[in-house]
């Protein structure tokens, strides 16, 4: 699908959804025809197709994830644009594969299996992005707000003339946000979204819900929330003292596991720890002899809300 959203913006997204692993590009034909984050390899044809013979001479990744920057490399003629602290992740293999945390987390197995269906391959950065930098494409103008959490580069632009913002993957799923790489932050994606909230933008442009035009600041907070109300979970299991694998076995960040729950349960582990050295950080949970409990009666952070 190739869809307007304004006549200069664009979705192209999938025929069916944008959920994970599809997600969801934006095409801004203007002086400089731009386009915001491209698919996993996996999508490259239906890409190509939807894509059909619209130039393209800049792409805008707005993090290092593979259905985000997976088919970059279709597009050998464009700059690409990208955060300096998510371009080692874009140029590294080794690098990448630290950024999951699967040189100390995971097994071969599982880091194999993994990388093979994100298929990373090097794609070159031509211009760093920093916070606050105004990319001028011809009648869009869009100023660049470094938004860290989900990866330490995240990114998302904001055309501040049509309140429209390109949001990436502070993408408002009702799962909530997603931290799942050990170089997640929580703390930093709350920022984030607080700073995205602040802004009030009239529609959100998501990488994998779309475009979003109605009650958005709204989405926002309860999307916010949904991150609160797992941290919630967690310290309420931690009344008890619990190893990490007990915690881990309680699925409180993902609810339910897929079929591949090898998989299921890494991505679970890393966002608990995520969530563990936040809540160490705030003086909210200990560890003791291998196991987490609370520091005396932790007040529930939803009420802060
Ligand atoms: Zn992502
Ligand atoms: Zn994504």
């Amino acid at each position: 699908m190739f869809t307007p959203v304004t006549d200069k913006v664009y979705m192209v997204a999938p025929a069916d959804h944008g959920n994970f692993p599809s997600s969801v590009s934006f095409y801004i034909d203007d002086k400089i025809p731009t386009l915001i984050d491209t698919p996993l390899t996996a999508w490259s044809e239906a890409f190509k197709a939807n894509m059909g013979d619209h130039p393209v001479k800049r792409i805008l990744n707005t993090h290092y994830h593979r259905d985000h920057t997976g088919c970059n490399h279709l597009f050998p003629e464009a700059e690409v644009y990208a955060h300096p602290a998510d371009i080692p992740a874009m140029t590294s293999q080794d690098e990448f594969i630290r950024y999951y945390g699967f040189d100390k987390y995971a097994d071969q197995t599982l880091t194999n299996e993994i990388l093979s269906w994100l298929k990373w391959q090097p794609s070159p950065v031509a211009h760093q992005l920093e916070d606050g930098q105004i990319i001028k494409l011809g009648e869009v103008e869009l100023t660049v707000m470094h938004t860290p959490g989900h990866t330490p580069g995240h990114c998302v632009f904001y055309w501040e003339e049509q309140g429209i913002l390109f949001s990436g993957d502070i993408d408002l799923t009702s799962f909530g946000p997603w931290y799942g790489n050990i170089n997640s932050d929580i703390t930093q994606l709350i920022t984030s979204i607080e700073r995205m909230i602040s802004l009030n933008p009239r529609l959100i442009c998501s990488g994998h819900k779309g475009v979003i035009n109605h009650n958005v600041s709204g989405r926002l907070q309860k999307y916010l929330h949904r991150l609160l109300e797992k941290e919630d979970r967690i310290l309420q299991a931690l009344q008890q003292p619990l190893t990490l694998d007990e915690l881990v076995r309680r699925k409180l960040v993902y609810g339910k596991w897929g079929k591949a729950e090898s998989q299921y349960y890494y991505f679970e582990k890393l966002s608990v720890m995520v969530h563990l050295r936040r809540l160490m950080e705030l003086n909210l949970v200990e560890e003791r002899h291998g196991k987490y409990r609370t520091i005396n009666n932790t007040a529930c952070q939803c009420a802060q809300i």
